[in-house]
């Protein structure tokens, strides 16, 4: 550990010790290097582009991973004021990956299709939970006014679409609309799971309750920005007026 570059270098040529060459081929390669006494040592990741840049584990991993396009719906999932455990369902969600009862026979398991644990009627399905469900949907058209959503039907399409629509705004409507469809997405979720593989049982309006009430506590962690929209919002979940920003630049900012 506390060697340095000169210790490898004898007469202007690399003199690396066998086992760091047995271990490192590579090294035999390196072009010879001109010393400067004056320099310290320092640890540098030369990227994929040939750039020279100080070393970070963060530094390391975004030059060497798979590179793809942002997902147009990345912003719907991940937001600065998304609460995480809600965002990780949202992402299973928007790419259709929880594993529903019909999800699970399309891999030729052999299941007997189980009905819904909420209505105890529909399928066990994405588009029956999210939210046609005669229960999800009460939970869904008790929620949907407070996310500025009250015209978005319970069907998961309209829904993604109206969020994808929206996926990049900073309006404080807006970002509630994320968190609300998160938040919901997830008790439902949360609560079909309960009711398959517990006793455990809670009505619609419990799980309403729950819902704005995760919202309200997250929002009590944010700063509005003054507007007579944002006012709004402020009388709609009884946050109070201390929330209003003072400096412009506060964190988790929203604007309408
Ligand atoms: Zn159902």
């Amino acid at each position: 550990m506390s060697s340095t570059v000169a210790d490898m270098v004898h007469n202007g040529e690399w003199a690396w010790p066998n086992t760091w060459v047995n271990r490192f081929p590579a090294l035999e390669n390196l072009p010879n290097v001109v010393l400067n006494s004056e320099a310290q040592d320092r640890i540098v990741w030369r990227s994929r582009e040939g750039a020279d840049m100080e070393y970070s584990t963060y530094v390391v991993w975004d030059d060497i991973r798979q590179m793809q396009d942002q997902a147009p719906w990345a912003r719907i999932v991940w937001f600065p004021q998304a609460i995480p455990r809600h965002a990780f369902l949202m992402w299973f969600l928007v790419c259709k990956k929880l594993k529903t009862q019909d999800m699970m026979s399309r891999w030729g398991l052999n299941y007997n299709l189980m009905c819904c644990s909420l209505c105890m009627s529909g399928p066990d399905s994405h588009e029956h939970i999210f939210f046609k469900c005669s229960f999800a949907s009460q939970i869904w058209n008790g929620v949907r006014d407070k996310a500025d959503m009250g015209s978005i039907e319970e069907n998961w399409e309209d829904i993604f679409d109206y969020l994808l629509q929206h996926a990049e705004s900073n309006r404080a409507n807006h970002i509630i609309g994320k968190l609300v469809v998160g938040a919901t997405a997830y008790f439902v979720w949360q609560e079909r799971n309960n009711r398959l593989f517990s006793t455990k049982k809670r009505n619609a309006a419990n799980l309403i309750e729950v819902i704005l009430t995760t919202i309200r506590m997250k929002l009590h962690t944010m700063k509005f920005k003054r507007t007579s929209r944002v006012n709004q919002v402020l009388l709609e979940w009884k946050l109070p007026r201390a929330l209003l920003m003072v400096k412009m630049n506060a964190a988790n900012k929203l604007q309408v």
